[in-house]
Formats: structure tokens, C-alpha cells, sequence
């Protein structure tokens, strides 16, 4: 199967032209050239396999051109039990009767983007081989906080790669910064950025689309790629936890084989997307559930049919979904819009010079028949942490709360009692400073800095602190650097040595 722009610009290209390039050529994002349909006896087959297992056989209905023992070996080496602290990598856990939680954040970064990026830099140096590519790749991300770490990790030390990641410096928490400026590795390099995420990404995405920068580090044997989300090597093994989820819930005996609803703490829309992906390959899935923040803007979209993002941008707890411009709707546009690129480029088109654009109520019709959408503002979010632990003893992290507290407004809003997974997107001590505030109140946490606030979360709640958070004070600061936004190519020729 290959892979085509959404914008309909370009050829076809395979899976491994497709993860090397991250973006196509003419600013599209790829997407599957062809329905993919996982028939429900190979479904049922997964059921008593392990997670590594249905990866295994998920995997190469996207990747066509990697062989079976290529990617059960990436699947292998990503989700082992050295880089993933709990057996079954993304567990599911019981929230009450009919609610399920699935854990993403079991990885080395604590956040539910280690579940692609400990993938990605596995596949993509296999990508760069078969693809004939000369070039060393170079990853650029853009992040809102938990990307840039995640694809640290992930890339740190890969052959062939080197890995250079901003972030907005004022958008992220506390821990996610120290992570970041404090990452080993020989071929890393860290950024932060004066600007919000958004300021971040269009920076990055100028940067790709650059043709004369693209020809000068061509010519000094480098290469440019994407670990952010719009890389289909992100979007494909997310796709994997939706039936895993699906599958755990069978073997619980929670559905037979009825569909499930599934909620997602959005920003990017990636995530949600995969669910969206998982669904069209067969997956029974009634309703995609999509939480925002303050940051309403797929709200309103979901609700009108009118994506505007001319609003206020708002910094809120849960900074991971702090978005304006949600990279990967254009791939449900494309989807849903009967695959027509000449409509997506009009869209894509006005928001770039407007800001905002209406898709008309028969594609709003398809999407509000897949998606409902709610969002809620901090002090909703910091209530249903507490309430979350005081009356079901589960510690959420900001972004989930998001996701449980849209949740009770769907249940509210609809009366729907199908089964329902709420995807919890990062460990609550990765936002320790707003989990412990939610619990204990602002006086509590006032003047505590970051490491105390872990203990006291873990003193607290009666759970281990991650591993990886434990020590990031005892590390050195390794990139002290702040650019203005224009001065992000400067900083990326600087890192990979050329003037
Ligand atoms: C990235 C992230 C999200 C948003 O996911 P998208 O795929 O961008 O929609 C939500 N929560 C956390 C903790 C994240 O890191």
C-alpha cells in the first residue's frame, strides 16, 4: 500500500518514503492510499497475544515493505520491559463500572508519546535504508512539551540521526523543561523558543518547506524529518492501543463484541486520529470522544462545522493540548471529504491566509455521526482530579482530567452507557505541581519546588514516583539556548555545524 498527500500533490510514495519525508512535498501529510480492513477473526486472533504481539500484527497492515522480522524486532526493542515499567505496556484500569482508563505513559518519558516515539527511530533508519538514502536524517520536532522529550529518548544516540527540538519557553511545565534541557546523547540538540507551540511548529514547518535551506544542508549530506505527529510513523503504532484497549476490555469480559467509545485528551488531534484510523480498519468504536482545554477550537468545529482559529490563545494546566492550529484534522478532512484534495488545499488555504474555514453541513454531518466534543477550564480540571481520587482512589495527571470531566458531559449530554475508555495521556507526576495543588490546595504547594512536590504526590497517593522524574534534579543543565522565532534556522545550522 502507498501513501498519498492530502493536498494530492506529488506521487504515491511507500510507508518507508512516507516516515523518512514526514511531511510531503507540498505541505500535505500522508495518508494510506487505500482503506486498510483487519477482518474480525484476525481481531479475535490478537486477543490472547501480548501487547508486543499485536503491534506485531497490526503493524504490517500500514508498513507494507518492512518485512515481518523487521518490525517484530522494532516492536521488540520499543516496547521492552527496560524502557516500559508496567508488563503490559498500556494496561487498562478499571474506573467504575463501564469506564476504563488506558495508561499511555508507562514509558521512559511518562507521557503517552513514548508509545510512538520509542517506535519511530527504529523504523526510520530502516525507512532511510530502504528508501537508497545517502543523507544523515536530521528530526526536527516542535513540541508542547512532551513530543521534544519522547523524541529525545527515542532518538538519542541512533545511528545516522541527529535530533534538534524546540519548545516554547513559557508554555511547558517545570519537569518537562528540565527534561529536555538536561537529555544526554552525542547527536541532540535543545531549543527553547520565545513564542507559544504554535509560533514553534509554523517555525518548523517553514523550515521544511524551505527549498533553498533544504538544498544547502543537501549538500552538506544532511536530510530533514519529522518526529511530530504529522509523520505517519507516529500515527501508525498509536493505532495499535485502540485495539489493545478493545482487546483487553474483551478479555475482562467488559464488551463481547459491541462497540466502545473511546475519549481523548486532544491537542494535535493525533491521537484521536489513530482511534479514527483504528475504527475505519474494523474496530468496533461507537463515539470518539474529543477533550480540549480552554482552547476550545475543535469544540466549536465539532459543534458548528467552523474551524476559527482567531481566539484568544490561553496557557492552561494541561499545556500538552495548548493548540490552536490541530495539525492533523486535515487527515479526517481528506477522509471524510470523500478524499478530495482540491477541497482540502481550499480549506488549508483559509486558514492559512483568514484564520478560519467552514466545511458545510454535510461533512459536519459525517463527523458529528463519529465525534462528540467538550472541553474544560482549569478549575473543572483541577476539581475532577480531586474528585477523581477522593471518590475512585485514581490519580489523574491535568490532561486526563480534562478527558474524565468531557466524558461526564458526554454522559450527561447524551445518556449513552456504552462501554468507555479514556485514554490517559501522561503519569500525574509529570504535572506534579497542579495534581498536588488539586489535591491538597494552593497553600500546600506554594513555595515546594518541583522534587518535593513529587514526594509529596507519592506520599500522598500511595503510588512509586516514575524512575525517570526521580533524578532530573541531579542533572546537569546541557542547553541553555533561546532563539526569537526567526532565528530558528539559524539555530538548526548552528547545531548541525554549518555557516
Ligand atoms: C501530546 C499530548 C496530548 C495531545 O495529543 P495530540 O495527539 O496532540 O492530540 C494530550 N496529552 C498529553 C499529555 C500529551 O503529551
Amino acid at each position: 500500500m502507498n501513501y498519498v498527500s492530502t493536498r494530492g500533490g506529488g506521487q504515491a510514495v511507500s510507508a518507508a518514503e512516507a516516515i523518512k519525508a514526514g511531511i510531503a512535498p507540498d505541505g500535505g501529510l500522508y495518508v494510506p492510499g487505500a482503506a486498510v480492513k483487519i477482518e474480525p477473526a484476525a481481531i479475535e486472533a490478537m486477543k490472547n497475544e501480548d501487547y508486543c504481539g499485536r503491534a506485531a500484527a497490526i503493524l504490517p497492515y500500514y508498513l507494507t515493505g518492512y518485512t515481518g522480522g523487521e518490525i517484530a524486532d522494532c516492536v521488540r526493542g520499543a516496547y521492552s520491559p527496560l524502557s516500559f515499567d508496567h508488563p503490559e505496556v498500556a494496561p487498562v484500569v478499571r474506573l467504575e463500572e463501564g469506564v476504563c482508563v488506558l495508561e499511555l505513559w508507562h514509558g521512559p518519558t511518562s507521557a503517552f508519546k513514548d508509545m510512538a516515539l520509542q517506535i519511530l527511530p527504529r523504523l526510520l533508519p530502516l525507512a532511510a535504508e530502504k528508501t537508497g538514502e545517502r543523507a544523515e536524517i536530521v528530526i526536527l520536532v516542535a513540541t508542547s512539551g512532551d513530543t521534544g522529550k519522547a523524541a529525545l529518548e527515542g532518538f538519542k544516540d541512533v545511528p545516522g540521526t541527529r535530533i534538534m527540538v524546540f519548545f516554547p519557553d513559557e508554555g511547558v511545565s517545570e519537569v518537562q523543561r528540565l527534561q529536555m534541557v538536561t537529555q544526554e546523547g552525542g547527536n541532540v540538540g535543545v531549543a527553547a523558543v520565545k513564542g507559544n507551540f504554535d509560533d514553534a511548529q509554523n517555525g518548523v514547518k517553514v523550515i521544511f518547506t524551505d527549498e533553498s535551506f533544504n538544498k544547502e544542508i543537501k549538500e552538506k549530506g544532511f536530510k530533514f524529518s519529522s518526529a511530530n505527529s504529522i509523520n505517519w510513523g507516529r500515527l501508525a503504532p498509536q493505532i495499535i492501543y485502540y485495539f489493545s484497549a478493545y482487546l483487553d476490555l474483551q478479555r475482562q469480559g467488559l464488551v463481547s463484541g459491541g462497540p466502545v467509545n473511546f475519549v481523548v485528551p486532544t491537542g494535535n488531534f493525533g491521537n484521536i486520529l489513530a482511534g479514527f484510523y483504528a475504527r475505519r480498519a474494523g474496530l468496533p468504536v461507537k463515539r470518539l470522544i474529543c477533550a480540549s482545554n480552554e482552547n476550545n477550537v475543535l469544540t466549536d468545529f465539532v459543534k458548528t462545522g467552523v474551524y476559527d482559529r482567531n481566539r484568544r490563545f490561553y496557557r492552561t494546566l494541561s499545556p500538552s493540548m495548548d493548540i490552536l492550529i490541530s495539525s492533523n484534522l486535515e487527515r479526517l478532512l481528506f477522509e471524510l471529504s470523500g478524499r478530495d484534495p482540491a477541497v482540502v488545499r481550499g480549506w488549508m488555504g483559509e486558514l492559512k491566509e483568514k484564520g478560519s474555514y467552514s466545511v458545510g453541513s454535510g461533512l459536519l454531518e459525517k463527523i458529528q455521526s463519529l465525534f462528540w466534543s467538550g472541553y474544560a477550564g482549569d478549575r473543572e480540571t483541577l476539581d475532577t482530579i480531586k474528585k477523581t481520587f477522593d471518590e475512585k482512589g485514581y490519580l489523574a495527571d491535568t490532561h486526563t482530567a480534562v478527558g474524565i470531566n468531557v466524558y461526564n458531559k458526554y454522559r450527561e449530554a447524551t445518556g449513552d452507557g456504552t462501554p468507555t475508555v479514556i485514554l490517559s495521556t501522561a503519569s500525574p507526576y509529570k504535572f506534579n505541581r497542579s495534581v498536588a495543588r488539586a489535591l491538597l490546595g494552593k497553600e500546600a504547594v506554594a513555595g515546594k519546588n518541583e522534587f518535593e512536590l513529587l514526594e509529596i504526590l507519592s506520599r500522598e497517593s500511595g503510588t512509586g514516583i516514575p524512575r525517570n522524574l526521580k533524578n532530573l534534579d541531579k542533572k546537569p543543565v546541557l542547553h541553555g539556548t533561546v532563539v526569537e522565532r526567526e532565528a530558528m534556522a539559524a539555530a538548526v545550522k548552528d547545531f548541525l555545524g554549518i555557516i
